[in-house]
């Protein structure tokens, strides 16, 4: 099989590499397509030698993205056939924690995920590959949506872990702040979940564009509207904050305290941070801060995420930027670095 493989900063090749046979409870995948995410073009742009306390390695093959078809299956494997449309689940169970000891390692409380480098963490070898084996558990069939569409599963759970994190969100108004990929996608799912209205603000105009054809009822340049997120006629009852480019993070917080209606709610999504002085000030307006569930019924929101893709009820045709061929990789993720905007560039492998 063909690998993409990264060995250093803008050092990426493809190389021909085992596959290996399945093992009990695990299946062969013949990844059909692949997305590029931050973590891809992070390792593409700045190497592998990961942060302090990683384990030090030759290479990396870099893909947490992934759908295909089940080309073979090992012992032990229920509920797969060969040929099958499957997504696959980037996360890893760790195999010691409490849960994956007491037989539910889809609810591991801290997985591993595929492709990346973490401190004080082994890393996985990633899915940009035209074959992968994997654990029977991590691929998640679907009957209607391609490869193409189900590649979105991940940034999807992400979206709906952030949209999970605010709890009821019927006759609410949302405002999604970001400009990334399971940003865009909590505004198309936010629908389903009878928010009142949705608004979406950014610093780049690709986004809010891809915000307003995902549904977005209106949108806001916070780079170059500065101010209109303070109009009480836009203050969110509920604001969903994905993570900032370090460079514009305060400015996007300054929008942010006055964004919020007092009393409302701000979910962290995605890991995202905010200062601690930006916390005081939420604190003095009664603005309850939450962190979007990271760890815990991850495979629940994958499998939700993947089931909402399938079920077609949101649009995601236009999401994608630009397919390339696997040959033409190295393109690919130089396009995705200098790539503005939410949309996704994927892989075809
Ligand atoms: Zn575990």
């Amino acid at each position: 099989m063909l690998a993409v493989v990264i060995r250093g900063a803008g050092d990426l090749a493809i190389e021909g590499q085992e596959t290996g046979d399945p093992d009990w409870g695990q299946v062969v995948v013949r990844v059909e397509a692949g997305g590029i995410g931050g973590t891809e073009s992070f390792l593409y742009q700045n190497g592998i030698s990961g942060p302090s306390g990683c384990v030090r390695m030759e290479s990396l093959i870099p893909g947490h993205e992934v759908a295909g078809r089940i080309a073979r299956i090992g012992p032990g494997v229920t509920g797969l056939r060969v040929g099958d449309l499957v997504a696959v689940d980037p996360r890893v169970p760790c195999g010691v924690c409490r849960c994956c000891r007491s037989g539910s390692p889809d609810l591991c409380l801290s997985p591993r995920i595929l492709g990346t480098l973490m401190a004080r963490r082994t890393p996985v070898q990633g899915a940009f590959r035209d074959e992968f084996l994997c654990a029977a558990t991590q691929c998640v069939p679907a009957a209607f949506m391609d490869a193409s569409a189900l590649a979105l599963s991940n940034p999807m759970a992400t979206a709906l872990r952030a949209l999970s994190g605010a709890g009821e969100l019927e006759g609410r108004r949302l405002l999604v702040v970001g400009n990334s990929t399971p940003a865009a996608l909590a505004v198309a799912a936010s629908r389903l979940h009878g928010v009142t209205s949705v608004a979406a603000a950014s610093t780049e105009p690709q986004s809010l564009a891809l915000a307003a054809r995902l549904g977005a009822d209106h949108t806001v340049d916070i780079e170059r509207r500065p101010g209109a997120l303070a109009r009480p006629e836009n203050r969110a009852d509920v604001t969903l904050f994905f993570g900032a480019s370090p460079e514009r993070a305060a400015l996007r917080e300054a929008m942010l305290v006055d964004a919020v209606a007092p009393g409302g709610i701000v979910v962290l999504a995605n890991a995202a941070r905010l200062s601690i002085k930006t916390q005081k000030l939420f604190a003095a307006r009664g603005i309850i801060l939450r962190d979007a569930p990271q760890s815990d019924g991850q495979s629940k929101a994958f499998r939700e995420a993947v089931s909402l893709i399938d079920s077609r009820h949101v649009q995601l045709d236009t999401l994608i930027e630009r397919h390339y061929p696997m040959r033409d990789t190295r393109t690919a993720f130089e396009h995705a670095t200098t790539h503005r905007g939410a949309t996704k560039i994927q892989i075809a492998f």
